[in-house]
């Protein structure tokens, strides 16, 4: 079996499409030598040697080790010199390199292949004792280190204690006798800790680091790392033997680091530091300052050190020449390692580099307009998700406000305001210009005015799906969930966090991207949906075949959502419009009625509410579809709870509170998700539904005259089950319109039919198809009632759940496509198949969810609907799910 790929002196083995067998690092370094680029000659020893090392007992097999030592012995020709050789003698580097680029993983050792005597020999080499003494003092503590379990702060402080001890400042200002006294005390140190001296044959020295870089595969960070970003634990990582070239060889060497285009903001300017007698990694470990690669980057700093340009005009122009070269071979923005070596330029390194959004917007752009790539891969460029970064104020990365708690990132973007505790005080203090954080234990559909009001919520308990955060995304307010360290005592209206307590009117930042909690009011970023944004939208929208709707219960949600490039209103909830104002009293009073005619009275007076409210969304609309789902939840929701509630609110109605309690009784429920709500509402109290439809062509006639754009409301059924279910809804709704339009004189075009929710509609489709004209996946409740998981329960366990490895990922954020998706894919078959031109879409919390997005349209659905501040999120998921 082939386990060595070589690569150096203008050729290679492998290949750059070849990162599963030679990792990131080794497949680029093999395309950057056959490029016919300065690489250092070296061998990679492929990944799947990994698991065959830990299977072995960590050994590898013989005829691996001979390829290695083959390898090893063509870098020698190449270099002319000689591992372990006596004169002349070769040095190379350790390094890993696996699939995915892994902090975490093991270090890299360089300047292996030092021992007492060639240590000379390289003195002797290079004419520089000094640069051989640094050299042998730096492998021996990163191989202390790496592979026997040093910690390197004991070597770093006997460095400082003898730098002190010389009155030196610098590394640099160590001489050769001064570093030959270090090795000696780091010698010491190993055998004083270990009670064994350090290895000085070079064999020992090259399979103890090659066996080392195998075993961080499974070291703690390693393992962790990869769980958090979902890598798969069997795909092992390879290793990089490399011949050593030297930043440390005196004034005409260095060693730096660059991304070829600037990766924070996008600028097509080389960005870069580097330093002067210096190697590996103290540029990054901030050793001493880094200088600028370019003048101009030099000059914009104010910095009086010279620039890699001024400095070494001809490394650094072939630098740019081939930092060119590999963008344009790439045909992305790269990020590179090099050396120089006595004005002689080496690549040790290349990779696409990591950038912000607004960068990979910029970039993504640019590379269009300079011809490298097309509009359909730079729509592939950007991660959906990442968009979130764009479409709200965040907070400056340089903030030092402390931290004084964290919970869960609900809701993305950041928000300063003064606490308060209730949704009145929020209301209150926004009437007087006031900016407030709503901070509650958790919060319910009675406290949606206050969300409005506030700029961002802050809960103690719930989840990614709990009512606070559903709805604080619906809104595009951030939100931070289950703030667990942290405590709401509402008796004596204060907040206990990490390291402080806080009242009312004390000023908070809430970051909804990332979960934190900060004292006191932080620097934002605001959101500019710039010339870049634009252009790529505007390709994704050429590309995508879905239509993106928005889930709107309001006029704001609505006019939000058309800014965002929303083609319709999947969902609109109408029951969040009975919570607005004084509804809610209307509302209770409707609920509470002991009979029909007392219903009755009540829903005439929400009817000009409700129609007031269609009317306006749309007239925002303008004659884009809008979905309109009749009431949904149970009505208890709707009802006071606390004892002080109940008191003024059976004052406010003039009832009894013997009697007002006991029809609180008789709506508890045990199990209300399950229980009396969706359809079954509108089966027992048809009133409703009639009013709610009424409300809905009433409106749809006054837009239509007032805008003169048609408009064709899609009413939509909740809950349904049951063919005879929707048939008797239906049949209300029907009976309805055809009273309007015989009142107004006007046909309404419209749409009824269902969302599918219950695994038993789903399963029926093809006959609740025969009564349905579209059916929108809601995919909240059809995920709770196919796993039989309470939704707002769920984040009790699911967390251990994805710990244990039980599941992967939260079936609430991200769709089940095994189990849940199994049953939209049979729903959309069986009802196309009853109904070719039935429309189908998705209207859950999963309908802004990348991976969810692309399940969609595999499985072929017409629209996604998701909150406004997710839909540029969705239009560019549904593009990139085409390709
Ligand atoms: P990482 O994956 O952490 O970036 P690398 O394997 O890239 O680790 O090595 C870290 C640094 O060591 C590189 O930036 C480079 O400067 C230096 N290095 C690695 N191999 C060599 C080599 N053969 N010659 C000179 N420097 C090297
Ligand atoms: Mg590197
Ligand atoms: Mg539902």
């Amino acid at each position: 079996k082939k386990w060595v790929y070589t690569f150096g002196n203008g050729a290679a083995e492998g290949r750059a499409g070849d990162v599963a067998i030679l990792g990131g690092k080794g497949a680029n370094l093999a395309e950057m030598a056959s490029l016919g680029l300065p690489v250092p000659p070296g061998l990679t020893i492929i990944t799947d040697a990994c698991a065959l090392y830990h299977k072995n007992g960590r050994d590898l097999p013989d005829d691996l080790k001979l390829q290695v030592m083959a390898g090893l012995h063509g870098m020698e020709i190449v270099t002319g010199k000689t591992f372990g050789g006596s004169q002349s003698p070769l040095l190379i580097s350790v390094r890993s390199g696996a699939r995915a680029s892994m902090p975490g993983m093991m270090d890299t050792v360089l300047n292996l292949g030092l021992n007492d005597r060639t240590v000379e020999a390289l003195g002797h080499d290079a004419g520089d004792a000094r640069f051989a003494w640094d050299s042998y003092r730096r492998f021996i503590q990163m191989y202390a280190d790496v592979v026997m379990g040093l910690d390197h702060e004991m070597f770093e402080e006997i460095l400082e204690d003898e730098k002190g001890r010389l009155g030196h400042e610098y590394d640099t200002d160590m001489s050769a006798v001064e570093w030959q006294h270090v090795v000696s005390l780091y010698k010491k140190l190993i055998e004083d800790e270990l009670g064994e001296a350090f290895p000085q044959d070079c064999h020992v020295q090259l399979w103890g680091a090659i066996g080392a870089v195998f075993a961080s595969w499974t070291n703690h960070r390693a393992v962790t790392y990869r769980h958090l970003h979902n890598i798969p634990g069997d795909w092992g990582t390879a290793v990089n033997v490399q011949a050593m070239v030297f930043g440390n060889l005196g004034s005409s060497s260095a060693t730096g680091v660059a991304f070829t285009r600037n990766p924070s903001t996008g600028e097509a300017e080389l960005y870069g530091e580097f330093l002067v007698n210096a190697q590996g990694e103290d540029v990054v470990a901030g050793i001493r300052t880094p200088q600028s690669i370019t003048e101009a980057a030099r000059l914009a700093s104010g910095s009086d050190k010279p620039s890699m340009e001024k400095l070494m005009p001809e490394a650094f122009s072939e630098f740019l020449a081939i930092c060119k070269r590999l963008e344009t071979h790439y045909r992305d923005m790269q990020d590179l390692e090099f050396t120089i070596e006595r004005g002689k330029l080496w690549m040790l390194q290349t990779r696409s580099g990591k950038r912000t959004t607004r960068a990979a917007m910029k970039i993504a752009v640019d590379m269009v307009e300079e011809g490298l790539i097309s509009q359909d891969e730079a729509v592939c460029r950007i991660e959906p998700s990442s968009l979130d970064q764009l479409l709200h104020p965040t907070i400056d990365p340089g903030t030092s406000r402390p931290i004084i708690g964290s919970g869960l990132p609900a809701s993305p973007g950041a928000a300063t305001g003064e606490i308060v505790f209730t949704a009145e005080e929020a209301v209150a203090a926004e009437a007087e210009g006031r900016r407030v954080i709503l901070v509650r234990i958790e919060t319910s559909p009675e406290d949606i005015h206050g969300m409005h009001a506030a700029e961002g919520i802050l809960t103690t308990r719930g989840g990614m799906t709990s009512h606070a955060a559903v709805v604080a995304r619906g809104m595009g307010i951030p939100c931070v969930t289950g703030a667990g360290s942290m405590r709401v005592d509402m008796r004596n209206r204060v907040l206990i966090g990490v390291g402080c307590m806080l009242k009312r009117g004390d000023v908070i930042t809430i970051d909804g991207s990332s979960g934190r909690v900060l004292k006191g009011e932080v620097p934002m970023t605001q959101p500019e949906l710039s010339g870049d944004f634009g252009k790529l939208m505007e390709w994704a929208d050429k590309l995508r075949r879905m239509t993106v709707r928005t889930n709107a219960d309001t006029p704001a949600d609505a006019r939000a959502a058309r800014a965002f490039g929303a083609e319709g209103i999947g969902l609109c909830r109408t029951e969040h419009m009975f919570f607005e104002g004084d509804r809610i009293h209307v509302m209770r009073e409707m609920i509470l009625a002991e009979s029909e005619k007392g219903r009755r009275a009540a829903l005439d007076e929400l009817l000009p509410m409700q129609r007031s409210d269609f009317t306006e969304l749309f007239q925002i609309m303008h004659g884009l579809p809008v979905t309109i789902r009749l009431l949904d939840p149970p009505l208890h929701e709707f009802l006071p709870k606390t004892d002080g509630e109940i008191v003024e609110v059976a004052a406010a109605m003039g009832m009894p509170q013997t009697v007002f309690r006991q029809r609180l009784d008789a709506l508890h429920e045990f199990n209300p998700m399950l229980g009396h709500r969706g359809c079954r509402l509108a089966i027992s109290y048809p009133e409703i539904a009639e009013m709610q439809a009424r409300a809905i062509f009433e409106a749809a006639v006054a837009a239509a005259r007032i805008t003169g754009a048609p408009v064709v409301p899609e009413i939509m059924v909740p809950l349904v089950g049951l063919r005879s279910e929707l048939d008797y809804v239906t049949a209300v709704i029907d009976g309805v319109a055809e009273a309007v339009a015989k009142e107004t004189g006007m046909e309404i075009e419209y749409l009824t039919g269902t969302m599918i929710e219950l695994p038993r509609a789903a399963l029926r489709a093809h006959v609740i198809a025969e009564a349905a004209e579209f059916f929108s996946f809601g995919t909240n409740d059809l995920t709770q009632t196919t796993f039989g998981i309470s939704r707002d329960d769920a984040a009790r366990f699911i967390n251990t759940y994805q710990r244990k490895g039980i599941i992967e990922r939260d079936p609430f954020i991200s769709l089940d496509f095994d189990g849940v998706g199994e049953l939209i894919r049979i729903a959309a078959e069986r009802g196309r198949q009853t109904r070719p031109e039935l429309k189908l879409g998705i209207c859950g919390e999963h309908g802004g969810d990348p991976a969810s997005i692309h399940f969609c349209e595999n499985a072929d659905l017409d629209y996604v609907s998701c909150s406004p501040f997710r839909v540029p999120i969705a239009r560019l998921a549904a593009a990139q799910a085409t390709l």
